[in-house]
């Protein structure tokens, strides 16, 4: 009986060899290339000595080519305008969690039933991804309490 399995990056049947038996990848160049990347990966995340390596490599290559990254960015307007985004949306959520811990500060001050505020609140789930803001508009009606 010949074993199947479906590759990692294109999910493409791939049949697994003995001689390979723990295959997770087809053959497919892209996929090759996602294979090593998640051993990198891996490698980078799990090896002290690999990642000191690495870092080292990386440090000397930016010392020999220091414009690279300047001309990649006056070439790609694309990716400068989406890091920029990014930026933005990291910036805009620290500040938010700035707010929380402010809030958080005076719910232990002396009255503590005094700390929220009628109005309308962005309500965020927790460990939500920066690239999909699900962000709903909530609004809080304080009926006792609350300074609003
Ligand atoms: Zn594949």
């Amino acid at each position: 009986m010949v074993r199947e399995r479906r590759c990692k990056k294109c999910h493409d049947l791939i049949q697994i060899r003995p001689q390979n038996p723990n295959q997770k990848y087809c053959s497919k160049r892209e996929c090759q290339r996602a294979r090593k990347a998640q051993w990198q990966r891996n490698k980078l995340k799990n090896d002290k000595a690999y990642r000191d390596n690495q870092r080292e490599a990386g440090r000397k290559w930016r010392e020999r080519n220091p414009d690279y990254w300047r001309n990649y960015r006056k070439r790609n307007p694309d990716y400068v305008r989406h890091n920029r985004l990014q930026q933005r949306v990291r910036n805009h959520r620290k500040r938010r969690r700035d707010d929380a811990s402010i809030l958080i500060a005076k719910m232990d001050a002396s009255n503590p039933k005094k700390y929220i505020r009628s109005g309308c609140y962005e309500l965020v789930p927790i460990g939500a991804e920066v690239a999909n803001m699900d962000a709903s508009i909530v609004e809080i009606n304080v009926l006792s309490g609350g300074y609003g």
